[in-house]
C-alpha cells in the first residue's frame, strides 16, 4: 500500500501515559509568568516533575481536536463560568515508549534505564490555558489537558537512535548534581538525543490563500534538563511498575531563546506578544481551523538523518451547548 493511501493508526495500545516537565527553560518561563520574583520552584532541580496523564484520549496524527469546554474564571470575574476554551494551546513534546517493564515494587537502576526505552515519537499535549489556570492548584492539570493528546504514528526505535545519543547540555551554574539514584555514567555521557524539533502552523485563511505553513517553534531535544532514562528511573523509583507500551512524554521542549519556546503560552508570553502570521492575522492562542504540525528529525554530521514523520491536527469548533 502506498504510504499516502494508508490510514495510519496508533502503533501502541498505551496502558498508562505520564507527562513530565523536563525542560527547565519551559518551567522557568511559565514560572516567571506566575511568580516573577521566584520563577523556578525549589524542587525543580532535584526531582523530575510529572503527573499521570490520560491514555484514553491519546489520538493519532490527523485526528481533529475539538475545542474543549471547561470551567474558567477570568481574573475580573466574581465567579467561574462553563464555556468553550478561549486559550487553546499546543505543547511540543517528545514521547518515549517503554519496551521492557519492571515488576511491581522493583525499581529500575539508572544505569539500566536506557534498556527499558523502546522508542520515541512526537507528542502534542494540547492545553486549554484558561481551564488550566483555574483548576491546576493544588493537584495539577486535569481537564485542561485530558481532552486530547496527539501522537505521531511512527515509532523511531531506541536502537535506530543509538548513533544520535549524546551528553545532555551542561547544567546551568548553581544546579545541584542529581541524587545518586538518578545518576549513571550512561545517562551523563549518552542520555540525551540529537533530535531537532519544530512546530508549524497554518490558519484556515492561510490555507485558503495557498500560503505555506509558518514555523512557530524551532527547538531541540538536548534542551531537556532530565534525560528520558532519568524519567524512567524516577517513575519506577517508588516501586511503580511500568508496562510495555506505556508512554512517557518529556514535557514541553523549550530552549533558551524565544524562537525555541515550545508552546504559545511562552511564545506569545501569555498572549501579550501575539505572533503575526503571513497575511496579517494575529495569534495569541489557537483559533478554530488552525492546523498544528510537529516535526522531528535525528541529525548528526556524517549520519543519515532519521525523520520522525509528523504529528498533525486541526482545531475543530467547540460542540454547541456542551
Ligand atoms: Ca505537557
Amino acid at each position: 500500500v502506498p504510504q499516502v493511501e494508508a490510514d495510519l493508526v496508533l502503533p501502541v495500545a498505551v496502558g498508562d501515559y505520564t507527562d513530565f516537565y523536563a525542560s527547565i527553560h519551559h518551567a522557568t518561563n511559565v514560572g516567571r509568568m506566575m511568580r516573577p520574583d521566584n520563577p523556578l520552584l525549589p524542587n525543580y532541580r532535584w526531582v523530575p516533575i510529572g503527573y499521570h496523564g490520560r491514555a484514553s484520549s491519546l489520538v493519532v496524527s490527523e485526528t481533529p481536536v475539538v475545542r474543549p469546554h471547561g470551567q474558567v474564571k477570568p481574573e475580573s470575574a466574581e465567579v467561574p463560568e462553563h464555556r468553550a476554551s478561549q486559550r487553546l494551546d499546543y505543547e511540543l513534546e517528545l514521547g518515549a515508549y517503554i519496551g521492557v517493564g519492571n515488576a511491581p515494587g522493583v525499581p529500575i537502576d539508572a544505569s539500566d534505564a536506557h534498556r527499558h526505552l523502546f522508542g520515541l515519537c512526537l507528542v502534542n499535549d494540547w492545553s486549554a490555558r484558561d481551564i488550566q489556570a483555574w483548576e491546576y492548584q493544588p493537584l495539577g492539570p486535569f481537564l485542561s489537558k485530558s481532552f486530547a493528546t496527539s501522537l505521531s504514528p511512527w515509532v523511531v526505535t531506541a536502537q535506530a537512535l543509538e548513533p544520535f545519543r549524546r551528553a545532555p547540555e551542561p547544567r546551568l551554574e548553581g544546579a545541584p548534581a542529581p541524587l545518586a539514584y538518578l545518576d549513571a555514567g550512561y545517562e551523563r555521557e549518552r542520555g540525551a538525543f540529537d533530535v531537532e524539533l519544530e512546530v508549524w502552523l497554518t490558519s484556515a485563511q492561510m490555507r485558503a490563500a495557498h500560503q505555506p505553513p509558518v514555523c512557530v517553534t524551532r527547538s531541540h531535544a538536548r534542551h531537556l534538563y532530565w534525560t528520558l532514562g532519568q524519567l524512567i528511573t524516577h517513575h519506577a523509583s517508588n516501586g511503580c511498575n511500568l508496562r510495555p507500551g506505556d508512554l512517557l512524554a518529556s514535557g514541553t521542549v523549550s530552549g533558551p531563546d524565544p524562537a525555541s519556546r515550545g508552546c504559545l503560552l511562552e511564545r506569545t508570553w501569555r498572549g501579550t506578544e501575539p505572533l503575526v502570521l503571513p497575511g496579517g492575522e494575529q495569534r495569541r492562542f489557537l483559533e478554530d481551523g488552525d492546523e498544528v504540525v510537529i516535526r522531528g528529525r535525528a541529525v548528526r554530521a556524517g549520519r543519515t538523518t532519521i525523520g520522525f514523520g509528523e504529528c498533525r491536527a486541526r482545531i475543530a469548533p467547540a460542540r454547541d451547548g456542551a
